[in-house]
């Protein structure tokens, strides 16, 4: 049986790989320090609690099993933040990453699935982004995505290891089944406040600004659900094996839809009135951030089964409306 590394499993993205990964019969390994994630979100897998800059740790992780591949997940992942406290962002994400690869190769275990996003582009020249469009983040959190890619690029170059960098988009959505979802503590995600909002919980939805060169003004984004995005590194994980080297892939519905069109999406699904007040802009937040995936299909074989907005945020409602907030 394989055995695969799942580092930041305990985390929103992560814990639904775990699940998919167990649901496919696979061995399963967490490694998380539970900074952000929750134990209790990777029941059936080993967890192991440590650092990824840790690098005894990770030693000893890798001294217990023979890991075919290692999927990593951790990272401190907020825009807003991480123009404000971007020295801990570079540590968590950049050194992480080195202190990572090193253990990797000290143990031999040559593949990796790395995640990525779109704020490595920056600000898009075309509608929809496609993995050739110009990589210039605007924000320290794209700037260490950027860079680890980079990272991985030479060292593919250089000894041989095999990656693959998934640019997500936004990732939305929980377990159809509703026991993992997205839970973050303060949350500042778009889909998780606009539900909180529905639920009357929270301290009222902001929406961050109203005056960018968007139809309705407000910031356009392509949401993806998070089981596609599960699915999407299984099939990165299949494609590593027959091929080498390091590879980016975009993965998105390439489908746009504003803030104000998520409220309203959210509006049928919960049948709840769902106030907000205008705030100014979250700095670092490009206006339109939309995906061109047609690489993904076509070298992965990957297709998003949630295609519609309102199958995506039922989902999400599911897990958020059986939370005690
Ligand atoms: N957003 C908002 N109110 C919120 C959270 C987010 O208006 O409470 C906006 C945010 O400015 C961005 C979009 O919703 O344009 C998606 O933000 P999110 O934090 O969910 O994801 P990001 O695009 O930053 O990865």
């Amino acid at each position: 049986m394989a055995s695969i590394l799942i580092c930041g499993g305990a985390g929103y993205i992560g814990s639904h790989m775990v699940a998919l990964l167990i649901e496919r019969g696979l061995d399963v390994v967490v490694f998380d320090n539970l900074s952000t994630g929750h134990g209790e979100a990777v029941a059936g897998a080993t967890l192991i609690e440590g650092d990824v800059r840790d690098a005894a740790a990770l030693d000893s992780v890798f001294r217990s099993r023979r890991f075919d591949a290692v999927m990593h997940f951790c990272a401190l992942s907020l825009v807003g933040e991480s123009v404000r406290v971007l020295v801990a962002y570079y540590q968590s994400n950049v050194a992480g990453t080195l202190t990572l690869l090193e253990a990797m190769q000290r143990h031999g275990v040559g593949k990796l699935v790395f995640s990525s996003t779109a704020a490595v582009y920056g600000h898009p020249q075309q509608e929809l982004i496609a993995e050739d469009h110009p990589t210039v983040p605007i924000n320290p959190y794209g700037r260490s995505k950027r860079m680890v890619e980079q990272v991985l690029a030479d060292a593919a170059a250089a000894y041989g290891l095999r990656a693959v960098a998934l640019r997500y988009f936004n990732a939305a959505g929980a377990h159809p089944e509703g026991q993992i979802g997205e839970s973050h503590d303060p949350e500042t995600h778009l889909i998780p406040n606009v539900l909180k909002a529905a639920l009357g919980s929270g301290a009222g939805l902001k929406v961050f600004g109203d005056d960018y060169p968007t139809a309705d003004g407000t910031c356009v984004r392509d949401y993806i659900h998070v089981d596609d995005l599960a699915e999407a590194h299984l099939a990165a994980l299949d494609w590593m094996q027959r091929n080498e080297g390091f590879h980016a892939f975009n993965l998105g519905n390439g489908q746009g839809f504003s803030v104000l069109q998520i409220i309203e999406a959210a509006r049928r699904v919960t049948g709840k009135d769902i106030p907000f007040q205008v705030e100014v802009r979250r700095p670092g937040d490009p206006a339109t951030l939309v995906a061109c995936a047609d690489l993904a299909r076509e070298a992965l074989g990957w297709q998003p089964r949630y295609r519609e907005m309102e199958g995506i945020i039922e989902t999400a409602w599911r897990w958020h409306s059986a939370q005690r907030y």
